[in-house]
């Protein structure tokens, strides 16, 4: 039986329950795919490292495709292709037609 910190956060707590796990592993996060920190359902939360998460929040930033994983640029070009726009990352227009000049 495994016994959960009181103070843990309902998305981790979500995220522990169904992977069974005792707590978050140090050094990850649990990132809402949404991005809507309200939607705790288990197919919304993802597992990654505190680096992969950073660099996914601030890939809008101005200089923040240095950070950005090889992981995260293949699903900027996938999404580039399929005309998916700010649905995941929401970004503006004007870092998407920037991003495209990249990778296409
Ligand atoms: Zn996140």
């Amino acid at each position: 039986m495994i016994s959960y910190k009181i103070n843990m956060f309902l998305h981790q707590y979500v995220y522990c329950y169904f992977n069974n796990l005792e707590k978050i592993p140090d050094g990850y996060v649990i990132h809402h795919k949404d991005l809507n920190k309200l939607n705790n359902d288990i197919s919304n939360l993802e597992l990654m490292t505190n680096f992969e998460h950073k660099s996914l929040h601030n890939i809008n930033k101005k200089h923040a495709l240095k950070n950005t994983t090889e992981e995260i640029i293949e699903d900027i070009k996938n999404r580039i292709k399929l005309g998916e726009f700010e649905i995941k990352y929401k970004l503006s227009r004007g870092i998407w037609d920037r991003l495209r000049k990249v990778y296409l």
